[in-house]
């Protein structure tokens, strides 16, 4: 008996084929991709949407063959014969989701799955109930078991193969669905060739039963299509979202593994401080030998302070970086499990997490302990350095004052005026730290107003930029008492001000010592004048004579004059006059010698050298008329005036006079002269004063300014090493040396401005 097939419905039998082998492929893809739950409904869903697939295909195939006898079909046969598809398709996906598949596993599972849809082709085919009986052929039961073998190997293979569901495998999806459907076909239609069906006279068992139209076939197929419509696009949905979500899920681990690789320390916590979360690093920052330790140990009682807390909360809210608060590199001290405590420089955000309740810190921090120890260490270095120059200043201070020397310190500031002094220059100005405004302008007034100005100028020149101050000046104290100070200062900038740091040295006692010095000085000079005085009597007492005696002959003339008669008035008022010319030549005398006994302190004006030669000349005339010395004058004319005191220069003159007319006493081979000559010299005048005695040894030209060196018995020694000190006083120098004839001393005294 030979049956027909229904064109159409073995398309449709072929149609279901390559869908239910796209599904498989799909579905395969999905196990794979998915996990727990969801993998488990992929796999019951799949399987069975595939079996039914399968089975549909086989028994739509089957129905196209129409016998020319009414067929029906026992129906628990065929419950069975789907069950077996089904259990075929689960395990061919539970196998194709395993991670590797070794060729014997594929193998066997191919022989389970080809046998499993075989022998749900079998017992399709023992479902049908008609009035004939069906042989198969044996080499075509072989052909199409081997077929259903062949095409489930192939299947497994592709699906796995399939399986990652790479993007732009469609396409290729499609053709091997094409291929794997075709040849399940070719397995069924094998099957069916391998069958021979013989009518039989015998009445079919109908019990159990169900007679399928053609209209039921066009069903079948139309769930089944449908069904595996619906697996198909429910595979495509889920594997968009799956995909969004894997995308979602991949940034998140790569996130997750920054998070948890990283050498920082970071977590998250609430704004109550709570940690919610942190990576390893942070765990061992914080002294925890792992983050599940540190969570579960609740490691922010150690670590958030609630103030400190609060503290960054205020700090975020007023730092806002793109509308996200954020502060950056805030540097705290935290606690450590232990209880030491460490550095960390820490970046915080406020972050309001879609979902979450209410917003929660994020920070990433890094200990920055060693820096900080190093950098306390360094200070604390700088500390003691600076402890120690102020100690060692101290030590050396206290040897000043065990000395006897008295320094005081100040620190002018001179942008704000204000300065800062020690104890010592406290005394020196006779304040006391509780009196003292610190203004600078409060200090300059105690100075001694002969000093002020000067010290006012030295001021001046720092605040235009001097980078040095010096100045000596009396202060006078509250109590009428003075000091004098020496007072050096060098500038310091320090921090962007700018300030004068200095000493003052009370030199009080020096000044004393040096007036009193000078005094004893200008005493010496006296003492030795009126020495020389003494030697002049004989001329003073000739020098006043001598008019004495004429003002008397004069006043006798006059009174003759006077007494004859009739009296000669005229010759009496003449001889009168003589006398009084005569009295004040005396007076003036005896004048220029109080002058030089007087004891007064030096007065310096301008002089004309030549001048107080002449006058001193007049002093000294009887000595040199007495030595029988000649006198010669070679004095230049129109010399500049000399600043300084007649008195003292006189007594340079007449020491020097006196010694060339001494020197001279024992010379009786040639004449006795003396040269007196002035020059002008650059800037100085020279007076030279030359004698033809015996003159002096080389030795002797510096011995002889020794103070008590003489050759002569009645000589004290004092007069050379007086006039060098004078002439030195005056700016001047005083030097002897060998002449032709005799002795040269010379000195010259600078012209200066001459204001004085
Ligand atoms: P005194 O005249 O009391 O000795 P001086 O200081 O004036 O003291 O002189 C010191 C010495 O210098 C003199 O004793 C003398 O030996 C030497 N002396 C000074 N003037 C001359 C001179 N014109 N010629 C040679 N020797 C001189």
């Amino acid at each position: 008996m030979t049956g027909s097939y229904d064109s159409l419905q073995v398309g449709l039998s072929v149609l279901i084929a390559i869908s239910a082998s796209y599904a498989a492929l799909d579905l395969a893809g999905r196990v794979t991709a998915t996990h727990g739950w969801a993998r488990l409904v992929w796999l019951t869903g799949g399987t069975i949407s595939m079996g039914i697939g399968i089975w549909a295909m086989h028994f739509v195939g089957m129905l196209a063959y129409n016998l020319p006898i009414p067929v029906s079909y026992h129906w628990p046969t065929v419950l069975l014969s789907l069950l077996l598809p089904i259990l075929a398709s689960a395990l061919a996906l539970a196998v194709v989701s395993q991670e590797k598949m070794s060729p014997v596993r594929a193998l066997l599972s191919g022989l389970v799955m080809g046998g499993g849809i075989a022998a749900m082709h079998y017992v399709g085919m023992a479902a049908m109930r008609m009035a004939a009986s069906v042989r198969f052929n044996p080499f075509g039961v072989f052909i199409s078991v081997l077929l259903a073998i062949a095409f489930s190997l192939a299947a497994l293979w592709l699906a796995f193969h399939f399986r990652d569901e790479q993007i732009g495998v469609v396409v290729k999806k499609l053709g091997s669905a094409a291929i794997m459907g075709f040849a399940v076909s070719g397995m069924h239609y094998t099957g069916m060739w391998a069958a021979t069906f013989t009518p039989t006279h015998r009445t079919p068992d109908l019990s159990h039963t169900v007679s399928l139209s053609s209209l039921s076939t066009l069903g079948i197929a139309a769930v089944t299509l449908l069904l595996l419509g619906l697996a198909i696009l429910s595979c495509d949905v889920d594997r968009r979202f799956d995909g969004h979500s894997v995308e979602l899920r991949s940034s998140a681990e790569q996130n997750r593994r920054l998070f948890e690789r990283s050498l920082a320390g970071m977590y998250r916590a609430t704004l109550d401080g709570r940690i919610l979360d942190c990576n390893d690093a942070f765990a061992l920052l914080l002294g925890y030998s792992s983050r599940t330790e540190c969570l579960s140990n609740n490691a922010a009682d150690l670590f958030i302070d609630s103030t400190e807390m609060q503290k960054l909360i205020s700090q975020l809210k007023e730092q806002t970086v793109l509308s996200q608060p954020v502060l950056r590199n805030v540097e705290r001290c935290v606690r450590k499990r232990d209880g030491t405590q460490i550095w960390v420089l820490e970046n915080v955000a406020l972050v309001n997490s879609h979902g979450a309740e209410s917003p929660t810190f994020e920070s990433t921090l890094i200990d920055i302990t060693d820096r900080k120890r190093s950098e306390s260490e360094r200070l604390a270095e700088t500390r003691r350095q600076a402890e120690d120059t102020v100690d060692q200043w101290q030590k050396r201070m206290e040897l000043a004052r065990e000395a006897g020397l008295r320094i005081g310190l100040w620190d002018w500031d001179i942008v704000n005026s204000t300065v800062v002094w020690s104890d010592e220059t406290y005394r020196q100005f006779g304040f006391s730290p509780a009196s003292f405004s610190g203004k600078i302008e409060d200090a300059v007034a105690r100075i001694h107003p002969e000093d002020r100005l000067r010290v006012e100028e030295v001021i001046r020149g720092v605040l235009e930029g001097g980078s040095a101050y010096a100045a000596q000046y009396r202060i006078v104290r509250p109590d009428g008492s003075t000091c004098w100070v020496d007072a050096h200062g060098i500038l310091a900038r320090n921090h962007g001000s700018t300030h004068m740091l200095g000493i003052g040295i009370d030199i009080t006692n020096i000044k004393k010592t040096e007036g009193s010095l000078e005094e004893a000085k200008t005493e010496l000079a006296r003492v030795a004048r009126i020495a020389t005085i003494g030697e002049l009597t004989t001329t003073i007492a000739h020098e006043i004579n001598q008019p004495l005696g004429a003002v008397v002959a004069n006043g006798s003339a006059s009174l003759r004059w006077l007494d004859a008669n009739p009296p000669n008035l005229n010759e009496a008022r003449e001889a009168m006059a003589r006398a009084i010319d005569q009295a004040i030549r005396a007076s003036e005398v005896i004048a220029r010698i109080r002058a030089l006994v007087r004891k007064a302190t030096p007065q310096m004006q301008p002089l004309d050298i030549n001048q107080v030669i002449r006058e001193v000349l007049t002093l000294t005339k009887s000595e040199l008329l007495k030595g029988e010395v000649r006198v010669q004058l070679d004095l230049a004319a129109g010399l500049p005036a000399v600043p300084g005191d007649r008195v003292q220069l006189e007594q340079v003159m007449m020491n020097l006079i006196l010694n060339g007319i001494d020197a001279m006493n024992k010379i009786a081979d040639r004449p006795r002269n003396l040269i007196i000559r002035t020059k002008k010299n650059g800037d100085d005048v020279i007076v030279q004063i030359e004698d033809s005695g015996p003159g002096l040894k080389l030795e002797e030209t510096s011995l002889i300014f020794e103070p008590f060196f003489t050759t002569k018995a009645q000589g004290i020694g004092m007069g050379l090493s007086i006039s060098r000190a004078i002439v030195e006083a005056h700016g001047g120098r005083l030097w002897a040396a060998a002449s032709a004839h005799g002795a040269l001393f010379q000195f010259l005294l600078p012209v200066g401005n001459c204001v004085v």
